[in-house]
């Protein structure tokens, strides 16, 4: 029997969807129209595209979008500028910086320049704490698009036993933490982990958040686990084009996962879907409006 397929790109469009009649609503009962603004530091071709995407998804929820495209060579003051410049505009709700960011500038001084309130991405320290201490935050948006799935696909994941693997503030450490927050029994692997498929065997849930093309094999899992492959890796093929693959060997964790999801139109699609969400609560908080749901 192979694994359900799990259909991230399906639920993200639920999920953009439901964002928008909210956001309809919202301006005809207010007059408020949500609003995010992207600064893209530099010319980093990935980057680029998510930024673009993100710009067309906001504009199709019925969001303003501000793009901010900035020279590689802007200075921490300059970048800073803008940042209390948007911080101060009471038409951007949401602020995303777009990382990496090039070496001469520090990545930690700009996110926590932020002002917490406008943070969608959950990256400032203020957040962070929050969201360990069980306190209403902006959560990062990837590992709540993973935690939107599995709560959809399993209801409750009380008692669930969890493995994450990749322990980076982006992903792996807030996906812990909203398992935690879940109830699950949560284990954090990474790269000095001791005999990694033992402590994936274990797990009812794995989430693979590690940036190595299709590391976790199907005899790693316990039969009938929830795979959710975060990783998005470029790898070559013979005909001198790029494919998209998982941290997952999806062919063989297919055969023993119950579910999992594909790679791509996984969780890829629910990061920008939570961006929206993020950015139309964040913009509900500020102007004292019933949250989404
Ligand atoms: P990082 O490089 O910041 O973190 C990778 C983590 O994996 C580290 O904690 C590292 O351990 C761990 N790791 C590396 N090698 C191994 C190994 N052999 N065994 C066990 N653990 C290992 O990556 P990110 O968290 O930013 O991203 C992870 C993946 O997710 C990437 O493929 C990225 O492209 C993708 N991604 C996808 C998103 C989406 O929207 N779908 C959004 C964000 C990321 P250590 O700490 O010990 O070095």
């Amino acid at each position: 029997m192979g694994a359900a397929v799990i259909d991230g790109k399906a639920f993200a469009a639920k999920v953009r969807g439901r964002v928008a009649d909210h956001v309809a609503r919202l301006k005809a009962e207010t007059g408020i129209t949500p609003g995010l603004a992207v600064v893209l530091v530099g010319e980093d071709p990935a980057s680029e595209v998510y930024v673009r995407n993100k710009g067309k998804q906001t504009l199709e929820a019925g969001m303003a979008s501000f793009e901010h495209k900035l020279d590689a060579t802007t200075s921490e003051a300059d970048l800073l500028a803008l940042i209390a410049r948007l911080n101060a505009d009471p038409a951007v709700h949401g602020i995303l910086v777009q990382l990496p960011l090039p070496g001469h500038l520090d990545s930690d001084l700009v996110i926590n320049a932020i002002d917490p309130a406008k943070d969608v991405d959950g990256f400032h320290i203020s957040n962070v704490g929050l969201l360990g201490t069980g306190q209403k935050a902006m959560v990062p948006c990837t590992p709540l698009g993973c935690l939107m799935l599995l709560r959809d696909l399993h209801g409750s994941l009380s008692g669930m036993e969890a493995v994450v693997i990749g322990r980076s503030n982006i992903v792996g450490k807030p996906m812990a933490q909203l398992l935690l927050g879940d109830s699950c029994t949560v284990t954090i692997a990474h790269s000095r982990t001791r005999d990694l498929p033992a402590v994936v065997r274990r797990a009812d849930i794995v989430i693979a958040a590690v940036g190595r093309p299709e590391m976790v094999k199907g005899d790693w899992l316990k039969p009938g686990a929830t795979v959710i492959d975060v990783g998005i890796n470029r790898t070559r093929v013979e005909s001198g084009k790029d494919r998209l693959v998982g941290d997952c060997d999806y062919a063989s964790c297919a055969e023993v996962a119950g579910a999992i999801t594909p790679v791509p139109g996984g969780v890829g699609p629910m990061t920008i879907a939570c961006l929206l969400a993020n950015t139309l609560t964040a913009c509900c908080r500020a102007n004292g409006q019933p949250e989404p749901e």
